[in-house]
Protein backbone atom coordinates (compact mmCIF):
# COMPACT_ATOMS: atom_id res chain seq x y z
CA UNK A 1 0.00 0.00 0.00
CA UNK A 2 2.90 2.03 0.81
CA UNK A 3 4.34 1.64 -2.23
CA UNK A 4 1.36 2.43 -4.13
CA UNK A 5 0.09 5.10 -2.74
CA UNK A 6 2.81 7.71 -1.33
CA UNK A 7 1.50 9.42 1.27
CA UNK A 8 -0.45 6.85 2.81
CA UNK A 9 -0.81 7.26 6.60
CA UNK A 10 -1.02 5.08 9.46
CA UNK A 11 -4.92 5.32 9.82
CA UNK A 12 -5.22 4.75 6.40
CA UNK A 13 -3.32 1.50 6.68
CA UNK A 14 -5.39 0.54 9.80
CA UNK A 15 -8.65 1.79 8.27
CA UNK A 16 -7.60 -0.25 4.50
CA UNK A 17 -6.77 -3.47 6.37
CA UNK A 18 -8.73 -3.76 9.09
CA UNK A 19 -6.95 -3.46 12.48
CA UNK A 20 -6.68 -1.03 14.87
CA UNK A 21 -4.66 2.34 15.03
CA UNK A 22 -2.55 0.62 17.55
CA UNK A 23 -1.14 -2.08 15.36
CA UNK A 24 -1.08 -0.11 12.63
CA UNK A 25 1.47 2.13 14.66
CA UNK A 26 3.31 -0.76 15.81
CA UNK A 27 3.95 -2.35 12.23
CA UNK A 28 4.90 1.62 10.97
CA UNK A 29 7.56 1.13 13.80
CA UNK A 30 9.04 -1.76 12.71
CA UNK A 31 9.03 -0.76 9.08
CA UNK A 32 10.66 2.40 9.89
CA UNK A 33 13.47 0.72 12.09
CA UNK A 34 14.16 -1.83 9.04
CA UNK A 35 14.55 1.19 6.55
CA UNK A 36 12.15 0.42 4.35
CA UNK A 37 9.69 3.59 5.00
CA UNK A 38 9.95 7.03 6.29
CA UNK A 39 7.69 9.64 7.04
CA UNK A 40 7.25 13.25 5.19
CA UNK A 41 4.92 16.18 5.15
CA UNK A 42 2.03 14.54 3.14
CA UNK A 43 0.01 18.18 1.64
CA UNK A 44 -3.55 15.87 2.87
CA UNK A 45 -4.66 12.83 1.13
CA UNK A 46 -3.30 11.42 -1.94
CA UNK A 47 -5.58 9.04 -2.88
CA UNK A 48 -8.31 9.83 -5.65
CA UNK A 49 -11.61 10.88 -6.02
CA UNK A 50 -11.09 12.77 -1.87
CA UNK A 51 -10.60 16.55 -2.52
CA UNK A 52 -7.21 17.84 -0.97
CA UNK A 53 -8.07 19.24 2.60
CA UNK A 54 -5.50 22.13 3.49
CA UNK A 55 -3.78 20.57 6.33
CA UNK A 56 -0.22 18.85 6.16
CA UNK A 57 -0.52 15.41 7.54
CA UNK A 58 2.53 12.88 8.42
CA UNK A 59 2.43 10.66 5.21
CA UNK A 60 4.47 7.52 4.92
CA UNK A 61 6.77 6.35 1.62
CA UNK A 62 9.71 3.57 0.62
CA UNK A 63 13.16 4.61 0.86
CA UNK A 64 14.16 3.93 -2.24
CA UNK A 65 17.91 3.93 -1.58
CA UNK A 66 17.58 0.99 1.20
CA UNK A 67 16.57 -1.95 -0.39
CA UNK A 68 18.29 -3.44 -3.39
CA UNK A 69 17.44 -6.10 -5.81
CA UNK A 70 19.67 -7.95 -8.22
CA UNK A 71 18.41 -9.36 -11.38
CA UNK A 72 19.38 -11.41 -14.19
CA UNK A 73 18.18 -11.82 -17.51
CA UNK A 74 19.33 -14.79 -19.17
CA UNK A 75 18.59 -14.18 -23.27
CA UNK A 76 19.77 -14.32 -26.41
CA UNK A 77 18.23 -10.97 -27.27
CA UNK A 78 19.13 -8.95 -24.25
CA UNK A 79 21.33 -10.46 -21.55
CA UNK A 80 22.27 -8.26 -18.62
CA UNK A 81 22.36 -9.04 -14.85
CA UNK A 82 21.28 -5.56 -13.03
CA UNK A 83 20.65 -4.28 -9.62
CA UNK A 84 17.66 -1.93 -9.21
CA UNK A 85 15.85 0.35 -5.61
CA UNK A 86 13.28 -0.11 -3.59
CA UNK A 87 11.37 2.09 -6.52
CA UNK A 88 12.02 -0.30 -9.15
CA UNK A 89 14.81 1.91 -11.11
CA UNK A 90 17.79 0.37 -12.29
CA UNK A 91 21.05 1.23 -10.09
CA UNK A 92 23.51 -0.62 -11.97
CA UNK A 93 23.49 -2.76 -14.76
CA UNK A 94 25.98 -4.91 -16.96
CA UNK A 95 25.66 -6.10 -20.30
CA UNK A 96 26.90 -10.08 -20.79
CA UNK A 97 27.89 -10.88 -24.30
CA UNK A 98 27.38 -13.97 -26.14
CA UNK A 99 26.69 -15.97 -22.96
CA UNK A 100 26.67 -20.08 -24.15
CA UNK A 101 23.72 -21.63 -23.75
CA UNK A 102 24.43 -25.87 -24.31
CA UNK A 103 23.72 -26.45 -20.73
CA UNK A 104 22.09 -24.67 -17.37
CA UNK A 105 25.58 -25.02 -15.72
CA UNK A 106 27.67 -23.24 -18.23
CA UNK A 107 25.21 -20.07 -19.14
CA UNK A 108 24.67 -20.14 -15.20
CA UNK A 109 28.51 -19.92 -14.08
CA UNK A 110 28.90 -16.41 -17.44
CA UNK A 111 25.98 -14.98 -15.26
CA UNK A 112 27.58 -15.50 -11.67
CA UNK A 113 30.34 -14.07 -12.49
CA UNK A 114 28.71 -11.15 -13.96
CA UNK A 115 26.89 -10.57 -10.86
CA UNK A 116 30.09 -10.84 -8.53
CA UNK A 117 31.73 -8.16 -10.74
CA UNK A 118 28.52 -5.81 -10.77
CA UNK A 119 28.72 -6.14 -7.47
CA UNK A 120 32.28 -5.53 -7.03
CA UNK A 121 32.00 -2.17 -9.07
CA UNK A 122 27.99 -0.69 -8.19
CA UNK A 123 27.62 1.48 -5.44
CA UNK A 124 24.71 0.30 -3.26
CA UNK A 125 24.80 -0.67 0.15
CA UNK A 126 25.56 -4.59 -0.34
CA UNK A 127 24.14 -5.89 3.39
CA UNK A 128 20.58 -4.21 1.83
CA UNK A 129 20.61 -6.66 -0.86
CA UNK A 130 17.57 -8.45 -0.25
CA UNK A 131 17.26 -11.48 -3.03
CA UNK A 132 17.96 -12.58 -6.84
CA UNK A 133 15.40 -12.79 -9.83
CA UNK A 134 16.10 -14.53 -12.71
CA UNK A 135 13.85 -14.64 -15.69
CA UNK A 136 14.25 -16.88 -18.71
CA UNK A 137 12.27 -18.57 -21.55
CA UNK A 138 11.91 -22.10 -19.54
CA UNK A 139 9.30 -23.38 -17.64
CA UNK A 140 10.82 -23.19 -13.40
CA UNK A 141 9.16 -23.97 -10.43
CA UNK A 142 10.13 -21.16 -8.29
CA UNK A 143 9.76 -22.65 -4.94
CA UNK A 144 12.04 -25.76 -5.55
CA UNK A 145 14.82 -23.18 -7.87
CA UNK A 146 14.28 -25.37 -10.31
CA UNK A 147 14.03 -25.14 -14.43
CA UNK A 148 11.83 -27.59 -15.59
CA UNK A 149 12.71 -27.58 -19.10
CA UNK A 150 12.95 -25.41 -21.61
CA UNK A 151 12.51 -26.22 -25.49
CA UNK A 152 13.78 -22.71 -26.75
CA UNK A 153 17.11 -23.85 -25.14
CA UNK A 154 16.82 -27.13 -25.18
CA UNK A 155 16.99 -27.75 -21.42
CA UNK A 156 15.47 -30.92 -19.36
CA UNK A 157 15.32 -30.46 -15.48
CA UNK A 158 18.15 -28.88 -14.37
CA UNK A 159 17.35 -30.23 -10.86
CA UNK A 160 18.24 -27.05 -9.33
CA UNK A 161 22.10 -26.76 -10.78
CA UNK A 162 21.24 -23.24 -12.83
CA UNK A 163 20.33 -21.90 -9.10
CA UNK A 164 23.33 -23.73 -7.60
CA UNK A 165 25.65 -22.25 -9.73
CA UNK A 166 24.49 -18.55 -8.96
CA UNK A 167 24.72 -19.28 -5.24
CA UNK A 168 28.36 -20.29 -5.60
CA UNK A 169 28.67 -16.59 -5.98
CA UNK A 170 26.38 -14.86 -3.85
CA UNK A 171 24.07 -16.32 -1.36
CA UNK A 172 21.01 -15.11 -0.97
CA UNK A 173 17.42 -16.07 -1.92
CA UNK A 174 16.54 -17.06 -5.65
CA UNK A 175 13.70 -16.65 -7.18
CA UNK A 176 13.66 -18.24 -11.23
CA UNK A 177 10.69 -17.67 -13.73
CA UNK A 178 9.94 -17.77 -17.02
CA UNK A 179 10.27 -14.72 -18.61
CA UNK A 180 6.44 -14.10 -19.51
CA UNK A 181 5.67 -14.67 -15.83
CA UNK A 182 8.63 -12.25 -14.54
CA UNK A 183 6.96 -9.74 -16.93
CA UNK A 184 3.52 -9.94 -15.86
CA UNK A 185 4.75 -9.73 -12.57
CA UNK A 186 6.65 -6.88 -12.85
CA UNK A 187 3.56 -5.09 -15.15
CA UNK A 188 1.36 -5.86 -12.46
CA UNK A 189 3.35 -4.23 -9.10
CA UNK A 190 4.79 -1.19 -11.73
CA UNK A 191 3.44 -1.19 -15.14
CA UNK A 192 0.23 -1.43 -16.93
CA UNK A 193 -1.22 -3.66 -14.50
CA UNK A 194 -1.43 -2.20 -11.28
CA UNK A 195 -5.02 -1.45 -11.04
CA UNK A 196 -5.95 -5.36 -12.65
CA UNK A 197 -6.19 -8.28 -10.51
CA UNK A 198 -6.81 -11.15 -13.49
CA UNK A 199 -4.71 -10.15 -16.98
CA UNK A 200 -2.91 -12.54 -19.67
CA UNK A 201 0.53 -11.21 -20.95
CA UNK A 202 1.83 -12.62 -24.46
CA UNK A 203 5.38 -12.56 -24.96
CA UNK A 204 6.11 -12.57 -28.77
CA UNK A 205 10.21 -13.16 -29.52
CA UNK A 206 11.68 -15.64 -31.46
CA UNK A 207 9.19 -18.02 -29.97
CA UNK A 208 5.41 -17.03 -28.32
CA UNK A 209 4.25 -17.83 -24.68
CA UNK A 210 2.31 -16.40 -21.94
CA UNK A 211 1.24 -15.75 -18.67
CA UNK A 212 -2.10 -15.81 -16.95
CA UNK A 213 -2.82 -14.06 -13.36
CA UNK A 214 -5.73 -14.64 -11.41
CA UNK A 215 -6.34 -12.77 -8.26
CA UNK A 216 -2.77 -11.55 -8.24
CA UNK A 217 -1.43 -14.61 -8.62
CA UNK A 218 0.59 -16.71 -11.84
CA UNK A 219 -1.64 -19.60 -12.82
CA UNK A 220 0.58 -22.73 -13.15
CA UNK A 221 -1.31 -25.34 -13.74
CA UNK A 222 -1.54 -28.61 -12.52
CA UNK A 223 2.02 -29.59 -13.77
CA UNK A 224 4.00 -26.05 -13.42
CA UNK A 225 3.87 -26.29 -17.74
CA UNK A 226 1.00 -23.68 -18.54
CA UNK A 227 0.79 -20.96 -21.18
CA UNK A 228 2.12 -22.63 -24.35
CA UNK A 229 0.31 -21.07 -26.83
CA UNK A 230 3.28 -21.12 -29.15
CA UNK A 231 1.95 -24.67 -30.19
CA UNK A 232 -2.17 -23.32 -30.71
CA UNK A 233 -2.56 -24.54 -33.88
CA UNK A 234 -2.23 -22.02 -36.58
CA UNK A 235 -1.38 -21.81 -40.44
CA UNK A 236 0.24 -24.70 -41.69
CA UNK A 237 4.24 -23.36 -42.90
CA UNK A 238 7.14 -24.80 -44.36
CA UNK A 239 9.05 -24.79 -40.88
CA UNK A 240 9.32 -27.32 -38.13
CA UNK A 241 8.00 -26.34 -34.57
CA UNK A 242 10.36 -27.93 -31.60
CA UNK A 243 7.28 -30.47 -31.09
CA UNK A 244 7.74 -31.42 -34.48
CA UNK A 245 4.36 -29.99 -36.13
CA UNK A 246 4.44 -26.95 -39.11
CA UNK A 247 1.42 -25.58 -38.17
CA UNK A 248 1.98 -23.89 -34.96
CA UNK A 249 1.45 -20.52 -33.77
CA UNK A 250 5.40 -20.34 -32.84
CA UNK A 251 5.95 -20.51 -36.34
CA UNK A 252 3.46 -17.96 -37.82
CA UNK A 253 2.84 -15.17 -35.02
CA UNK A 254 6.71 -14.88 -34.14
CA UNK A 255 9.99 -13.90 -34.91
CA UNK A 256 11.20 -17.38 -36.13
CA UNK A 257 7.88 -17.05 -38.86
CA UNK A 258 9.22 -14.17 -39.51
CA UNK A 259 12.49 -15.21 -40.65
CA UNK A 260 11.56 -18.42 -42.06
CA UNK A 261 8.90 -15.66 -45.09
CA UNK A 262 11.88 -13.63 -45.74
CA UNK A 263 14.09 -16.57 -46.52
CA UNK A 264 16.25 -16.08 -43.76
CA UNK A 265 16.65 -19.62 -42.37
CA UNK A 266 19.41 -22.35 -43.27
CA UNK A 267 17.41 -24.82 -41.96
CA UNK A 268 13.60 -25.30 -41.65
CA UNK A 269 13.59 -26.49 -37.84
CA UNK A 270 14.29 -24.88 -35.31
CA UNK A 271 17.66 -25.20 -33.42
CA UNK A 272 18.80 -24.17 -30.42
CA UNK A 273 22.45 -23.99 -31.45
CA UNK A 274 21.56 -20.64 -33.87
CA UNK A 275 19.50 -18.47 -30.95
CA UNK A 276 22.14 -15.73 -31.01
CA UNK A 277 21.46 -15.76 -35.15
CA UNK A 278 17.83 -15.69 -34.54
CA UNK A 279 17.61 -12.78 -32.12
CA UNK A 280 20.12 -10.74 -33.93
CA UNK A 281 18.69 -11.31 -37.19
CA UNK A 282 14.83 -10.33 -36.21
CA UNK A 283 16.41 -7.07 -34.24
CA UNK A 284 18.39 -6.20 -37.91
CA UNK A 285 14.69 -6.95 -39.00
CA UNK A 286 13.13 -4.80 -37.08
CA UNK A 287 15.22 -1.51 -36.51
CA UNK A 288 15.77 -1.84 -39.99
CA UNK A 289 11.91 -1.74 -40.74
CA UNK A 290 12.53 -3.91 -44.08
CA UNK A 291 10.01 -6.31 -43.63
CA UNK A 292 7.22 -4.70 -42.20
CA UNK A 293 4.27 -5.90 -44.02
CA UNK A 294 5.92 -9.59 -42.47
CA UNK A 295 5.39 -7.75 -38.91
CA UNK A 296 2.12 -6.66 -38.95
CA UNK A 297 0.89 -10.09 -40.35
CA UNK A 298 2.89 -11.94 -37.91
CA UNK A 299 1.08 -9.58 -35.31
CA UNK A 300 -2.38 -10.57 -37.36
CA UNK A 301 -1.48 -14.06 -36.27
CA UNK A 302 -1.21 -13.86 -32.92
CA UNK A 303 -5.23 -12.31 -32.44
CA UNK A 304 -6.78 -15.58 -32.91
CA UNK A 305 -5.22 -16.80 -30.13
CA UNK A 306 -5.56 -13.61 -28.00
CA UNK A 307 -9.52 -13.69 -28.81
CA UNK A 308 -9.04 -17.40 -27.13
CA UNK A 309 -7.51 -16.09 -24.43
CA UNK A 310 -9.91 -13.08 -23.46
CA UNK A 311 -12.76 -15.58 -23.87
CA UNK A 312 -11.50 -18.07 -21.84
CA UNK A 313 -10.45 -16.20 -19.25
CA UNK A 314 -11.94 -12.97 -19.16
CA UNK A 315 -9.09 -10.71 -18.16
CA UNK A 316 -9.36 -6.97 -17.71
CA UNK A 317 -6.16 -6.89 -20.04
CA UNK A 318 -3.96 -8.89 -22.28
CA UNK A 319 -0.38 -6.93 -22.35
CA UNK A 320 1.66 -8.10 -25.39
CA UNK A 321 5.41 -7.79 -24.47
CA UNK A 322 9.06 -8.60 -25.75
CA UNK A 323 11.60 -8.44 -27.85
CA UNK A 324 8.87 -8.31 -30.81
CA UNK A 325 5.66 -8.01 -28.74
CA UNK A 326 6.33 -4.56 -27.92
CA UNK A 327 7.33 -3.55 -31.48
CA UNK A 328 4.89 -0.92 -32.40
CA UNK A 329 4.27 -2.24 -35.95
CA UNK A 330 3.50 -6.19 -34.92
CA UNK A 331 1.72 -4.77 -32.08
CA UNK A 332 -0.18 -2.72 -34.15
CA UNK A 333 -1.21 -6.08 -36.60
CA UNK A 334 -2.51 -7.70 -33.43
CA UNK A 335 -4.72 -4.81 -32.83
CA UNK A 336 -5.99 -3.97 -36.29
CA UNK A 337 -6.76 -8.01 -36.95
CA UNK A 338 -8.44 -8.02 -33.28
CA UNK A 339 -10.69 -5.18 -34.04
CA UNK A 340 -11.17 -6.28 -37.89
CA UNK A 341 -11.77 -9.69 -36.96
CA UNK A 342 -12.95 -9.66 -33.01
CA UNK A 343 -14.74 -7.23 -32.59
CA UNK A 344 -12.25 -5.87 -30.05
CA UNK A 345 -13.26 -2.66 -28.77
CA UNK A 346 -17.30 -2.69 -29.36
CA UNK A 347 -18.00 -4.36 -26.27
CA UNK A 348 -14.36 -3.78 -24.90
CA UNK A 349 -14.18 -7.20 -22.91
CA UNK A 350 -10.64 -6.35 -22.53
CA UNK A 351 -8.00 -4.16 -23.36
CA UNK A 352 -5.17 -4.59 -25.31
CA UNK A 353 -1.89 -3.09 -24.29
CA UNK A 354 1.54 -3.20 -25.11
CA UNK A 355 4.52 -3.82 -22.54
CA UNK A 356 5.46 -1.04 -20.98
CA UNK A 357 8.82 -2.74 -18.91
CA UNK A 358 11.77 -4.49 -20.99
CA UNK A 359 12.97 -7.67 -20.43
CA UNK A 360 15.93 -7.14 -19.01
CA UNK A 361 14.60 -4.94 -16.27
CA UNK A 362 11.97 -7.42 -15.22
CA UNK A 363 14.52 -9.87 -13.79
CA UNK A 364 15.24 -7.38 -10.74
CA UNK A 365 11.42 -6.06 -10.29
CA UNK A 366 10.79 -9.97 -9.67
CA UNK A 367 13.13 -10.44 -7.36
CA UNK A 368 11.80 -6.85 -5.64
CA UNK A 369 8.14 -8.44 -5.44
CA UNK A 370 8.99 -11.95 -4.25
CA UNK A 371 11.74 -10.36 -1.40
CA UNK A 372 9.98 -6.84 -0.75
CA UNK A 373 6.92 -6.72 -1.55
CA UNK A 374 5.79 -9.91 0.50
CA UNK A 375 5.72 -12.37 2.93
CA UNK A 376 9.06 -13.59 2.23
CA UNK A 377 10.32 -10.26 3.84
CA UNK A 378 13.36 -11.64 5.78
CA UNK A 379 12.67 -8.70 8.35
CA UNK A 380 15.16 -9.41 10.87
CA UNK A 381 18.32 -9.16 8.37
CA UNK A 382 16.75 -5.68 7.32
CA UNK A 383 16.44 -4.18 11.14
CA UNK A 384 19.84 -5.61 11.75
CA UNK A 385 21.50 -3.82 8.71
CA UNK A 386 19.17 -1.08 9.27
CA UNK A 387 20.23 -0.10 13.23
CA UNK A 388 23.79 1.54 11.91
CA UNK A 389 22.44 4.62 9.84
CA UNK A 390 18.96 5.24 11.00
CA UNK A 391 20.97 5.88 14.87
CA UNK A 392 23.11 7.74 12.61
CA UNK A 393 20.40 9.83 11.30
CA UNK A 394 18.99 10.45 14.95
ZN1 LIG B 1 4.67 -26.65 -31.72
Amino acid sequence: MIERVPGTSRSDLASALGFSEMAATRIVRELLAAGLVEEFESPGKTRKKKRSVGRPKTGLRIVPARIFAVGITVSAYHSEVSICDAAGEIRANRMVLNPPFETPESAARVYAEAVRLLIEEADVDLERIIGIGIALSARTDPDRCEILRSEYFGWANDGGRFCSEIRKFIDLPIEIENIANALAIAEMRFGAAREASAFALVHAATFVGASIVSENRIVRGATGVSGLIGHFRSTPTELTCVCGRSDCLNLNATGFGVLGRLGLLDEPSFDNAHLSYYAGTLLEVLSNQTATGLVSEAGACLAPAIDNIGKLLGPEMVIVSGQLGSDAIYFDGVKRALETHYDLGSDAAFRLVRGTIRPERSAALLALHTFCYSDRLDYDRLVDTAAPRSSARG
